[in-house]
C-alpha cells in the first residue's frame, strides 16, 4: 500500500506516532519552538541522552529514544538558518528531511511526524519550505518502505493551509 502524506494542525507532542522529528539546533541542547514543546514534554532524560551525541551538523539527524511522549523515538535534525537562499539553505533543508527517512528506515519506523523545520526562528520562507519538504518527502519513499504514515505537523492554520496546496500540488 502507498504511504500517506497528509497535513494535520497539531502538537507535534502530543501526536501517537513511531517517531517525531525535532528541529533542533546544532548543540541538540533544549531550544524555543518545537524543540523546547518537545524537551518539557519528554522529560530531562531526553536532554541527558542529547548530551551524549556531541552536536548534529546541519542538514543531518540523530534519532533517540521518547522517553515521556506517546513516540517511542524522536529525530532530532538540524535545518538551516535563513539568509536570503543564497547559501545552500534548499540542500541543507532537503537534507534534512532525507536523513530523518534515512534513520526512519535504519530503525524500522512505520509512522513519523515531521515539523515545519527551519521556519519559525530560523526564518525559512514557508511555501518554499513545505516545496521541499513535500518533494524530498515523495522522492525518497520509496527508500522507506515500512513506512506507511507520514504527517506534516502544522502550528498555525496558515501553515496548514500551505501544506495542504503544496500537497495538492496547487
Ligand atoms: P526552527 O529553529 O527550525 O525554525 P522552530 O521551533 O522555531 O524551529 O519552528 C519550527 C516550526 O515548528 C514552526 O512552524 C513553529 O511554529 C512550529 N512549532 C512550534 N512549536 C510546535 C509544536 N509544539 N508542535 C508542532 N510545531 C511546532
Amino acid at each position: 500500500m502507498p504511504p500517506t502524506l497528509r497535513a494535520v494542525y497539531a502538537d507535534i507532542t502530543t501526536l501517537n506516532v513511531d517517531a517525531i522529528v525535532n528541529a533542533a539546533n546544532e548543540s541538540l541542547l533544549p531550544g524555543g519552538g518545537v524543540c523546547g514543546a518537545i524537551h518539557r514534554a519528554a522529560g530531562p532524560e531526553l536532554a541527558q541522552e542529547c548530551r551524549m551525541l556531541g552536536g548534529c551538523r546541519t542538514g543531518d539527524a540523530k534519532l533517540t529514544r521518547g522517553y515521556r511522549l506517546p513516540a517511542r523515538y524522536v529525530i532530532h535534525t538540524v535545518g538551516p538558518i535563513w539568509q536570503g537562499g543564497g547559501q545552500g539553505e534548499a540542500a541543507l533543508l532537503a537534507s534534512c528531511y532525507r536523513r530523518c527517512l534515512e534513520l526512519a528506515a535504519a530503525n524500522h519506523i512505520t509512522s513519523l511526524a515531521f515539523p515545519s523545520i527551519s521556519t519559525g526562528v530560523y526564518g525559512y520562507p514557508i511555501e518554499e519550505a513545505a516545496k521541499i519538504a513535500v518533494t524530498t518527502v515523495r522522492e525518497s519513499l520509496a527508500n522507506v518502505p515500512m513506512l506507511h504514515d507520514i504527517i506534516f505537523c502544522c502550528f498555525s492554520p496558515h501553515d496548514l493551509a500551505v501544506y495542504r496546496r503544496t500537497l495538492a500540488g496547487e
